[in-house]
């Protein structure tokens, strides 16, 4: 079996669902954000460099009409299951953070009209995954090739070539260089864990992160303490997920 494509057929059940998964596991009764959950799961589990692609294909229609996720989809359910459920699912979604007390947080949906999941046209690109917080941060955009934000001072910083790696190295306020993934042409990302990392060993209380995520926290300055306590809430909220 193919381990680049992931196919998910499924038909609806008011508001779970039944199905197959791609290696034949039978489901019946499933929440959507548990599909996602599965397909995050499986995602980590294959070692490719490339993000597998994800057909969904409702069973109960008299024509079957294939849905493929766009990339950025696919990429945003292996990095963030908890957005990707939020941009794609179907119906009102409640996170219920297991915390003591309960957290309920009701998302942002503008619509409360079940949608077909088939029917839904989403539009993610690199621009909405650098709005995403999670298992990754969009550190910093780039411009020219040559320059990207720097995390420290916020003023355009020099970029060079390191292997597969970009060094963003600033000469205007003399941060420590620092080792980032290119994304792609417009963004540079970094792991968070590496990300909070960097800033405590470098001694920085606080990093330039112009997102929509860190100005819901004060931004465009966001407190390393500040993050460092949203990544832990990111990773209760996608234990939701991803449990049962
Ligand atoms: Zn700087």
């Amino acid at each position: 079996m193919a381990t680049n494509n992931l196919t998910i057929r499924y038909r609806r059940e008011g508001t779970t669902y039944s199905g197959e998964l791609w290696d034949g596991t039978q489901f019946s009764g499933w929440e959507f954000r548990k599909i996602i959950g599965r397909i995050h799961e499986r995602m980590l589990a294959i070692i490719a460099i490339d993000t597998p692609s994800v057909t969904f294909i409702r069973s109960d229609l008299k024509i079957e009409r294939p849905y493929r996720l766009e990339e950025a989809l696919c990429q945003l359910i292996k990095t963030d299951p908890v957005a990707a459920v939020r941009f794609m699912s179907p119906n009102p979604v409640t996170i219920r953070i297991r915390d003591n007390p309960p957290v309920k947080r009701e998302l942002d949906r503008k619509s409360t009209e079940p949608q077909e999941l088939t029917g839904s046209i989403l539009v993610v690109g690199h621009d909405v995954l650098a709005d995403t917080f999670g298992y990754w941060v969009y550190t910093s955009r780039i411009k020219d090739r040559s320059k990207a934000e720097c995390l420290v001072c916020g003023r355009w910083a020099s970029l060079e070539e390191s292997g597969e790696l970009k060094v963003l190295n600033c000469q205007e306020c003399g941060a420590p260089p620092l080792l980032l993934e290119l994304a792609n042409d417009k963004w540079l990302r970094l792991k968070t864990t590496e990300l909070i990392n960097f800033a405590t060993l470098s001694g920085l209380e606080r990093l330039f992160i112009p997102r929509n995520w860190g100005y819901s926290m004060g931004g465009p300055w966001v407190d390393v303490s500040r993050l460092a306590e949203k990544y832990t809430q990111f990773k209760k909220e996608k234990s939701y997920v991803c449990n049962d």
